[in-house]
């Protein structure tokens, strides 16, 4: 049976890893309330506006479920705001302390290939107005970085990208994902 993966999806980017998710085999719900949460086997939490998707998750009473769904170790994928959304000023979900906007304003977007552990060719990183892990804590394993700078990172299921693999063509780490996700469930 397929596995059956959440996209958060108040707002921002969440079509992409919907249409990503499914071309490698899962079946995917879009999350927008504490009910689309029930019954998942992995999560995603896109890009998009951090301030924004922090307010939306107020207003759906999303934090406490959320949190049990990723403290319950259900395999984790954030991407960007996702990432943000994950740190400890937000959900408290991960060991990490993201900075907004941290490559600065004038060099809003960008693309780098980045060295990771796991994959023999550099992963295509698209950056869009990205932040970068400027603290974690010591559980946590740092994937890739730019210029010093941690941009993916990954603490027992969570795994954080602060780029979007979803609009570069770049399966590897969906994928990866859904390896976690099918071995939990299987
Ligand atoms: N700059 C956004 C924020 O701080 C994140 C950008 C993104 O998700 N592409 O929320």
């Amino acid at each position: 049976m397929a596995p059956l993966v959440g996209v958060l999806a108040l707002q921002g980017g969440f079509d992409a890893h919907l249409k990503l998710l499914r071309d490698l085999g899962a079946d995917v719900r879009e999350v927008r309330t504490p009910a689309d949460l029930d019954g998942l086997d992995g999560l995603v939490l896109p890009g998009g506006e951090s301030t924004t998707m922090t307010l939306g998750i107020a207003r759906e009473g999303l934090a406490e479920p959320l949190g049990d769904v990723v403290r319950s170790g259900v395999p984790v994928l954030g991407t960007c705001a996702g990432l943000i959304m994950l740190d400890r000023e937000h959900l408290g979900l991960m060991d990490i302390v993201a900075r907004r906007n941290a490559f600065g304003r004038q060099i809003r977007s960008f693309e780098a290939d980045l060295d990771f552990p796991d994959f023999d060719e550099p992963v295509h990183a698209v950056f869009i107005r990205a932040p970068w892990i400027e603290e974690h804590g010591a559980g946590v394993e740092i994937l890739a970085a730019v210029d010093g700078h941690p941009v993916a990172a990954r603490e027992g299921a969570i795994t954080v990208v602060a780029f979007h693999p979803e609009l570069s063509g770049e399966r590897r780490l969906h994928a990866q994902f859904l390896e976690c996700v099918r071995t939990r469930v299987a």
